[in-house]
């Protein structure tokens, strides 16, 4: 039987894997998730403890991606999940294992993700999605547009995912001169002839705008054939399951062990993988959602009251992937609190998305949210700076700001007895500025980036101008 895709909001019809990949929201306006999760029983994780990653990607990923022959998604899992693509790890690690383990002190661990091309986790899902789409694309003989906005992460792994992909173009808008240098110069110096970067004079909430308005124009959005590649993507949330399965093999020693993990968290795309890999059977004790300033979800954990902020209320900080007031994958955690009522979450988002917010309080479902495992806490400037430098001060360590968000909260919630593995979602080299704060030196960096920033770039700057960007894109889209 195919696994369908049912919208949280209960007013779409289901879909398989492949019809929700290149989509977005559903037509709904929910978000796609699974009708049942799959479960893995003790024989399976027994089964399943001695595989390398690209054996356990494919033994989860088939469940869910079962309308690809099966022989077809091994290939793209067997591409995807090598050392080579992986190869940004720290000397003393293995990068056979796609996601090293790196023991800070008995129990305590990090799960280096981000040993990807862009230095950041995203590089784990999106890797795959860049196969997932050529591949999907190419059996439908179609080709994609791809619109996005970022101010850093999300944008570069995005364009190292699609590089040099047959039938897919990639249109990224980010605020000019507003990224790190490092962040600008992996970006603009891609030549691949599918990638184009456009640089706004403007701030990374006017390239939003932008792209906004040209999703809201619907018939240049079907003549373009205009797609998006944003965190509520499915395939992305499924593919980042897999490294909690793996981190959980490496760090016990039998299937009876539990442990905690502790997640740095904006848009509530990476624990939400995490809660689903708990859902679905992997003993997981608590994840715990770790927040910077910007602390939306440590209040709902809290209170059990969700009051998304606008931009006006969103501070810039130095861990800037979490500078987010609005966390667009949220709704699938309500979605399973709610017992998957679709009612209810169309009542909460319309509240949601007229500016209000929701209190779980009311219907007596807070008290639920302790079944789920689910703990949070947030972390300043000062409390990352401190973690950095006493991560390198005790253990040799250097860690980015987003992983010290992790790590301090880790900390608050460390239990003798039950391990933790906090999520290392970007390497520090990311941002230089932060690391000279809290250290006094220069970041460590990965042999493949030496000189980066002195490589030609190419860019081209454009004003905040929905119909320059439109014309842009017409020009030099696929067709
Ligand atoms: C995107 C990102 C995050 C936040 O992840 P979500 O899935 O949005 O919760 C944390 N750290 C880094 C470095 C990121 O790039």
């Amino acid at each position: 039987m195919v696994m369908r895709y049912i919208s949280t909001r209960g007013n779409a019809p289901a879909q398989t894997f492949t019809e929700i990949l290149l989509g977005g929201l559903a037509p709904d306006g929910g978000l796609y998730l699974p009708e049942t999760y799959p479960q893995f029983s003790a024989n399976d994780l027994a089964r399943m403890r001695g595989m390398n990653y690209r054996e356990l990607a494919f033994e989860i990923l088939s469940r869910y991606a079962d309308d690809i022959p099966a022989g077809d998604l091994r290939a793209i899992i067997d591409k995807t999940y090598t050392p080579g693509v992986y190869c940004n790890t720290r000397p003393d690690e293995n990068a056979a294992d796609i996601t090293p383990l790196h023991t800070l002190e008995p129990g305590l661990h990090l799960l280096c993700l981000s040993n990807g091309p862009t230095l950041a986790f995203k590089d784990m899902a999106m890797q795959l999605l860049g196969n997932l789409f050529e591949y999907a694309l190419n059996r439908a003989g179609q080709d994609i547009n791809i619109l996005g906005a970022t101010s850093g992460d999300t944008g570069s792994s995005a364009e190292y995912a699609m590089r040099g992909k047959r039938g897919i173009r990639v249109f990224m808008l980010s605020p000019h001169g507003k990224m790190s240098r490092f962040q600008t110069a992996q970006m603009f110096s891609l030549q691949d002839p599918n990638i184009f970067n456009i640089a706004i004079d403007g701030v990374f909430d006017d390239c939003q705008d932008i792209v906004k308005a040209v999703s809201n124009d619907h018939a240049y959005k079907a003549q373009y054939k205009i797609g998006a590649v944003n965190s509520i993507n499915w395939g992305r949330v499924a593919a980042q399951i897999v490294y909690y399965f793996k981190g959980y093999f490496a760090a016990t020693h039998s299937n009876d062990q539990q442990v905690n993990f502790s997640v740095p968290s904006g848009n509530f795309g990476n624990v939400c993988a995490g809660h689903i890999a708990r859902m679905m059977g992997l003993p997981i004790k608590h994840l715990i959602v770790a927040t910077n300033e910007n602390d939306v979800l440590d209040e709902f954990f809290k209170t059990g009251v969700y009051r998304p902020r606008g931009a006006a209320d969103t501070y810039h900080t130095s861990s800037p992937s979490m500078d987010i007031s609005k966390a667009s994958n949220f709704e699938r955690f309500v979605a399973d609190l709610s017992g998957r009522d679709g009612k209810k979450l169309r009542n909460w988002w319309s509240a949601v998305d007229q500016g209000g917010g929701l209190d779980v309080n009311q219907e007596g479902l807070f008290e639920k949210v302790a079944d789920f495992g689910l703990l949070s806490g947030a972390s300043n400037h000062a409390h990352r700076m401190e973690t950095i430098r006493d991560t390198w001060e005790k253990y040799g360590v250097m860690i980015d700001t987003h992983t010290a968000d992790g790590l301090k909260v880790a900390l608050e919630y460390h239990e003798p007895g039950t391990p933790m593995l906090c999520l290392e979602t970007a390497l520090p080299a990311k941002f230089e500025d932060a690391i000279h704060e809290a250290l006094g030196r220069a970041p460590l960096r990965p042999a493949s980036m030496e000189g980066l920033e002195r490589l030609p770039q190419r860019f081209d700057v454009m004003a905040a101008d929905v119909e320059m960007v439109k014309r842009f894109v017409a020009l030099h889209a696929t067709s």
